[in-house]
């Protein structure tokens, strides 16, 4: 499936939420969400009645659209939460919260998820040591992301050198080296995405 490459600021609209897609323009006067906040198109304003189904679908196309996934993807996600021992909801947070180029706009060495996985696809990052390039490669405790050595002196990471970084308590990041680490698997508490996941559960076991 295609992936969706219109306007970002549309789908914050239609999520009636912040999904920081646009980087530092997300945190300033221009979010298209301050200035509109109702849903784009002729009847965005309209006031609508939602159902459970609406409620619970909405819900996942939201967690969808944060993490820039694809719906194969998410769907394949959520099954692989399934599978696992503990709470599906929990489960499928923290297989999105260390998938490869969530951590990197964790570390901050990105401005948004979109171009965290812009530059784990040009190859500017390795993972304990290897170049990597696949932005959905799943992390675990221990794991060590780095900005290759030859990127290192792009504008982009020298700039990144210059920043005071504050990262989640299940990373730890060295910004002079340019370096990341994730030293214990979130728990649900950590993650702050303001993601229902009970609805996404509810719509999936349907
Ligand atoms: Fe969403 Fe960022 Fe656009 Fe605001 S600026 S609507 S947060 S993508």
């Amino acid at each position: 499936m295609a992936r969706y490459t219109e306007a970002n600021c549309r789908l914050c609209r239609r999520e009636g939420q912040k999904l920081f897609l646009k980087g530092e323009r997300c945190y300033g006067g221009k979010c298209a969400l301050e200035k509109r906040n109702y849903a784009p198109g002729q009847h965005g304003q309209a006031r609508k009645k939602t159902s459970d189904y609406g409620l619970q679908l909405r819900e996942k196309q939201k967690a969808k659209r944060f993490y820039g996934m694809q719906e194969k993807q998410f769907r394949n996600l959520f099954a692989k939460a399934a599978k696992r021992a503990g709470k599906t909801g929990d489960n499928l947070l923290i297989l999105l919260e260390t998938r490869l180029d969530n951590c990197v706009y964790r570390l901050g060495f990105a401005s948004s998820r979109k171009e965290a996985r812009q530059l784990v696809v040009h190859g500017h990052f390795t993972v304990n040591g290897k170049k990597v390039q696949a932005p959905a490669m799943e992390l675990k405790a221990g794991d060590v992301i780095a900005v290759k050595e030859k990127s290192t002196n792009s504008p982009k990471f020298k700039e990144i050198k210059e920043m005071s970084i504050t990262v989640p308590a299940w990373m730890t990041v060295d910004v002079d080296k340019l370096e990341g680490k994730v030293v214990a698997m979130p728990t649900r508490e950590e993650i702050d995405t303001p993601v229902a996941e009970h609805l996404i559960v509810e719509l999936y076991s349907k």
